[in-house]
């Protein structure tokens, strides 16, 4: 069985489908949910959580079914919403502690293990102070630490990044790593900020429409979509430049050399190493240069027939 297994969910709003008959599998480590506006990402987080009861389908999460054992699932995943959470007049270790309190923490163990989270997501004095007088993010912190304070398994994390400067987010992005690696904790990741996925994220789900567009490696989808190429090789050029030309490999020139290489689709990697052969020359560098991962995404939910 695999660590969420989701079959023929359909979620509604009364009349509108936020999910329509979708089903995956995932396998612990940093999942990527993106997909653009409406594409069902809260609703699926929510549904998740047990906000809202499907219409149809199975979800099994860690071996628990949804919604039969809610309970557990919730004892289990922590959430770290995209909305602010805090009150602004409560300090941050008073917040922390309720929360404790909340999933029936002892008020010394709440005490205890505020300070522990808030230490490991890096708020010092600051924590002693009134939440108003804190910057995005530092508030953004005490979201994570709350999400983190009952020892989740899992870590659902809604737009965790927004808003933060560039050394912020880097610190954030950090931060999610380190709690998923060294902790073992499966993080699901929602997003729209791309660059946040290719750095962090190594299972994809690609929702639209409430329709799935996609679910899996991520490495695997970039492998399989890549048709660019930067390729240089022995000179003289000429002869591999009209083997490429002879192959239907289009390219432009770069400095040094280089060759920028551009792959029909009906035409696979390996043509460039024959093309080499052919002109009785060996390639010196090759290396796949894509699109960026946000071309990559937009060629595929541009592709796919959603109705
Ligand atoms: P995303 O998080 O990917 O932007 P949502 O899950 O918020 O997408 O929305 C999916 C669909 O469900 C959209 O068509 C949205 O308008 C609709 N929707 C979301 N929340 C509600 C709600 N509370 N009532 C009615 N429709 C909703």
């Amino acid at each position: 069985m695999a660590f969420i297994e989701v079959e023929n969910l359909t979620v509604s709003y009364g009349e509108t489908v936020a999910i329509n008959d979708i089903s995956f599998q995932l396998e612990p480590g940093v999942i990527g949910l993106i997909g653009p506006n409406g594409a069902g990402k809260t609703t699926l987080i929510r549904t998740f959580l047990g906000f809202i009861r499907p219409v149809q389908g199975r979800i099994t999460i860690s071996g628990f079914s949804l919604p039969k054992e809610i309970l557990k699932v919730r004892a289990i995943v922590g959430h770290m919403p995209e909305r602010e959470v805090v009150s602004p007049k409560v300090t941050a270790v008073s917040f922390l502690v309720y929360c404790g309190r909340l999933v029936g923490m002892s008020y010394v163990d709440a005490l205890e293990r505020s300070h522990e989270v808030l230490n490991y997501v890096g708020l010092q004095e600051a924590r002693y102070r009134p939440m108003q007088t804190y910057s995005t993010g530092m508030l953004q912190r005490v979201k994570l630490a709350q999400a983190i304070l009952h020892d989740p398994k899992i870590l659902i994390l809604d737009e965790p990044t927004n808003g933060l400067d560039p050394d912020g987010r880097l610190e954030m992005l950090q931060l999610i790593r380190e709690i998923s690696e060294q902790r073992g904790v499966t993080t699901i990741l929602s997003t729209h900020l791309l660059p946040d996925v290719q750095n962090l994220c190594s299972q994809i789900v690609v929702l639209k429409k409430g329709k799935l567009v996609y679910c899996g490696d991520l490495q695997s989808l970039i492998d399989s979509k890549v048709n660019h190429y930067e390729v240089s090789v022995q000179p003289p050029m000429e002869t591999f430049k009209e083997e490429l030309k002879k192959t239907g490999i289009k390219f432009q020139e770069l400095p040094q050399e280089v060759l920028s290489l551009h792959l029909p689709e009906s035409i696979q990697q390996q043509e460039i190493f024959r093309c080499a052969q052919r002109a009785g020359t060996i390639i010196r560098s090759f290396v796949p240069a894509g699109g960026s991962l946000a071309e990559l995404f937009q060629s595929k939910l541009d592709k796919e027939e959603v109705s």
